[in-house]
């Protein structure tokens, strides 16, 4: 989708450190880290939020969420404890309507978030 950042870099267009990528998925460091492995996994395909996902869209998730478990565990983080996160409109802190799953971990992370 043209203007959108998270299109960008999947595209090549925008630079960003990809930490992996597969038919369906790409994976890179956020750029300002909220810990020390803070990566955000994105669909190649432009999903504004949670609220746009469609029926077609379910096993695209299954795929989100197997490059978290491999990247957990290739990023030395799946021991002691990770957090995923999609943060879904404006009022739960979603600033990049490209979604994106957030994978947080090397930190010991506290309850509720804020
Ligand atoms: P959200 O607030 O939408 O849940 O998460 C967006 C995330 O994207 C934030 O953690 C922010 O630091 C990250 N981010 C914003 N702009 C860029 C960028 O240009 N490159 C990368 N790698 N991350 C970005
Ligand atoms: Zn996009």
């Amino acid at each position: 989708m043209a203007d959108c950042l998270f299109c960008g870099i999947v595209n090549g267009d925008v630079k960003g450190e990809v930490v992996y990528q597969d038919s369906s998925v790409v994976a890179f460091k956020d750029i300002k880290p909220k810990a020390p492995v803070h990566l955000l996994i994105v669909p190649r395909k432009h999903i504004a939020t949670l609220l746009d996902v469609e029926e077609g869209d379910k096993g695209l998730f299954g795929d989100i969420f197997f490059a978290a478990n491999k990247l957990a565990g290739d990023h030395g983080i799946s021991q002691d404890g990770f957090r995923v996160v999609f943060n879904c409109g404006e009022g739960a802190g979603q600033s990049v309507f490209h979604i994106h799953l957030h994978l947080l971990g090397g930190r010991a992370m506290t309850w509720p978030p804020g």
